[in-house]
């Protein structure tokens, strides 16, 4: 099915940037499009609470987060479609977005997909997925009420979750390659605070064992290998960028993937914009996302005057 309107600007994405430059741009008079693949809200809606958002003094759940972003953007009457992008035509005046459900033409498109989580890369892990292997806490910890568990990373996602999920767990083991973390020292503390956490140090799991359920973990600490008997693992080693309907496209990408956009949110493509995440930039949080997506649909703005 092929939208007959041309949009001024389709987004693609509908998470704290998607929804901010969907906000921005509806404000300043431009007709807006967001394509978004399953919720409003994106990647904060699967963390159970943060507390880094000007304006909540007392944090906020993610999942009640997305739910506001979508009553402001129902408010503005933004519109949403919901599918999953195929394909897309960056070049030239119109730009076109190839949905799985339907065909979309913008003259400006903004992408805001954020990224995906990494895989441990580790035998057992796929064939495990949802029997004992999660990405998302929020989603899953309920499952390991009184179970003994391990988190992977040492990142501020691992420590983060790892602190969500003390709620749940009886037992957590924290898992780091290094003999020390790279998240945020109040985190850490945090996590140093609670009596059921132990820090494994240098240590890597090498395998995740079980037939139709996660039963135990193959890990290296200093170097010798052994079983950790365990309920379940979720794993935090990063992200990395969620667009692969650029693949082949020649926009300006860093090494891993990341988007590069100039201060104005501008890609290697004129008329094409990157906001939150998916770009290359210093700090990835909820909040630098929605300040990518004003900034974007401002500059979206502005080029429209010259279109
Ligand atoms: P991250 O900061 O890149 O941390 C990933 C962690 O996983 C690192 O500790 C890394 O170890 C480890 N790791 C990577 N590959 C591994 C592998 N193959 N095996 C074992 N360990 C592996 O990622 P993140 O924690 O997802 O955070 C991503 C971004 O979101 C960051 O900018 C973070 O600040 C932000 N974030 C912020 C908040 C918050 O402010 N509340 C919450 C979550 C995320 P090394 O340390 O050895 O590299």
């Amino acid at each position: 099915m092929a939208d007959q309107k041309v949009y001024d600007m389709l987004i693609i994405g509908g998470g704290p940037a998607g929804a901010a430059a969907a906000l921005y741009g509806a404000r300043a008079g431009l007709s807006v499009l967001v394509i978004e693949r399953m919720m409003l809200g994106g990647e904060i809606t699967s963390t159970a609470w943060f507390d880094n958002y000007p304006g909540f003094p007392d944090g906020v759940g993610g999942p009640e987060f997305g739910a506001l972003l979508e009553k402001q953007l129902a408010n503005l009457e933004v519109p949403v479609h919901y599918g999953d992008i195929e394909k897309v035509e960056l070049q030239g005046e119109q730009k076109k977005v190839f949905c799985s459900n339907g065909e979309f033409e913008g003259k400006t498109v903004l992408i805001a997909t954020g990224t995906l989580p990494n895989l441990l890369g580790v035998d057992g892990e796929l064939e495990l997925r949802g029997r004992g292997v999660s990405y998302c806490a929020t989603c899953d910890a309920a499952f390991f009420r009184g179970k003994k568990i391990v988190v992977v990373g040492g990142g501020d996602a691992a420590l983060e979750e790892t602190v969500f999920l003390s709620r749940f767990a009886e037992k957590i083991f924290l898992i780091h390659r290094r003999d020390k973390f790279r998240g945020c020292s109040w985190l850490q503390d945090k996590v140093q605070k609670l009596p059921m956490v132990e820090v494994l140090w240098n240590t890597t799991v090498s395998r995740i064992v079980g037939d139709n359920k996660v039963v135990s973990l193959q890990i290296v600490q200093d170097g010798k290998e052994r079983t950790l008997a365990v309920d379940g693992i979720f794993i935090y080693t990063g992200r990395q960028p969620n667009a692969p309907f650029l693949e082949g496209i020649e926009l300006e990408r860093n090494e891993r993937g990341y988007i590069l956009a100039n201060e104005k949110m501008e890609t290697s493509i004129k008329g094409v914009f990157a906001a939150g995440d998916v770009r290359q930039k210093f700090l990835r949080q909820v909040i630098t996302a929605a300040a990518d997506g004003a900034i974007a649909a401002t500059a979206a703005s502005q080029y429209l005057y010259t279109y």
